[in-house]
Order: C-alpha cells, then sequence, then structure tokens
C-alpha cells in the first residue's frame, strides 16, 4: 500500500510540472508588453528630463517613435510634442510628453479638453493647420466623460465651475467653427477657454 501512495504520489507531481511550465509560459509571453511598457516610460522620462535642462529637438524623439511603433495614439502626443519643440513652446512639450506617460502608465488616454483647446489655438496662430484634425479626434474622444465629471465637480464646487455653461458652449462654438474651417474668429473664444483650462482633465475610456 505505501509503495502504491507513493507511486501515485510521484505520478501527480509529474503532472504539476507540465501546468507549472504551463503558468510559467503564459507569465513569460504576457511579459514583453510589460517590459516594452517600462522602456516606453523610462525614454519619456528622460526626455522629460531633458526638456528641463534645454530645448528638445525632432530628433530627440526618434527613439520614443520607434519604441511606440504603429500606435497612432501615442504617435499622435508625439507628433504635437514634435510640433512644439519645432516652435520652441517647450511648456506644451512637456504637457504632451506627460498625457504620454500617463497614457502607458495607466493603459487610458487622459484628455484635457480646454487645453487640446489651448494647442489648437497656437497651431492657428502659426497659421499651420495640420495637426488640428488629429487633435479634434482626441477632443472628441474624451469629450463626453470630460463634460460628465465636470458637472459632478460643479455640483461639489458651484463657486469653482460658476462658468462652466459658458466655457463649455465656447468650447463647442470653437469646435463647431473650426471643422467648418473658420479659423481666425474663433481665436478670441479660444483665449477665454485657455484661461479655464484648469476646468479639467479626464483619463479616457
Ligand atoms: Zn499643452
Amino acid at each position: 500500500m505505501a509503495k502504491q501512495k507513493s507511486a501515485r504520489g510521484k505520478y501527480k507531481f509529474l503532472l504539476v510540472i507540465p501546468l507549472l511550465l504551463l503558468i510559467i509560459g503564459i507569465y513569460y509571453f504576457s511579459q514583453p508588453s510589460g517590459n516594452s511598457k517600462q522602456k516606453i516610460l523610462n525614454d519619456i522620462s528622460s526626455l522629460l528630463t531633458f526638456s528641463n535642462s534645454r530645448p528638445l529637438t525632432d530628433s530627440d524623439f526618434s527613439q520614443l517613435r520607434s519604441d511606440v511603433q504603429n500606435d497612432s495614439i501615442a504617435l499622435g502626443y508625439i507628433d504635437n510634442a514634435v510640433w512644439f519643440a519645432d516652435h520652441n513652446i517647450q511648456v506644451h512639450v512637456g504637457h504632451n510628453l506627460s498625457d504620454l506617460y500617463n497614457y502607458y502608465y495607466y493603459g487610458k488616454d487622459e484628455v484635457c479638453v480646454p487645453h487640446e483647446v489651448e494647442h489648437i489655438g497656437d497651431y492657428i496662430r502659426y497659421n499651420d493647420y495640420s495637426l488640428i484634425p488629429s487633435t479634434l479626434d482626441r477632443i472628441s474622444r474624451g469629450y463626453s466623460l470630460w463634460y460628465e465629471n465636470i458637472q459632478t465637480y460643479k455640483q461639489k464646487f458651484p463657486a469653482t465651475y460658476s462658468n462652466f455653461d459658458e466655457l463649455s458652449a465656447k468650447i463647442n462654438a470653437t469646435i463647431s467653427n473650426i471643422q467648418q474651417g473658420n479659423y481666425l474668429p474663433t481665436l478670441d473664444n479660444i483665449t477665454y477657454i485657455t484661461q479655464y483650462d484648469y476646468e479639467g482633465c479626464v483619463i479616457g475610456p
């Protein structure tokens, strides 16, 4: 009997080995994205550090561009960061890199609707409309959640968000104008919107 129990125990142990290998395999093959995610986060952090000591240039982003490969959301943030670097508006380079960092860190796309409109204002002022469509896409991705969140904040802090209806109306009018190709008349609205871009960012769906 003792020998039978022992043999059965050994047999069970042999069954455990492929199970362990399977678990290790699943873990191993789930990791490359995790490792590349950490590399991307490190590369973004390095660029953010560099941006504090010197203006970034297009070539600074080549490694990061290679890291993110075909991720259109990530490439959008890099395109925007490069544009602001090219125009020596370093503060918005940092915003785009921070948004990209959050996108990889949280796995969700953060959309600051008023702030994205502020970026559009700079594109219009420099008479370069190439990045406006992708910025409008980003706004449309985050708009609903941003709007709902501000409504919640507004109920809790009505004084802080007392102008939200006016702000959102100006944002809607601005987006509508831009979609129709009416860029210059929107700049006054964008100046107003820019003053209130603290009204909130959201982590999008
Ligand atoms: Zn910005």
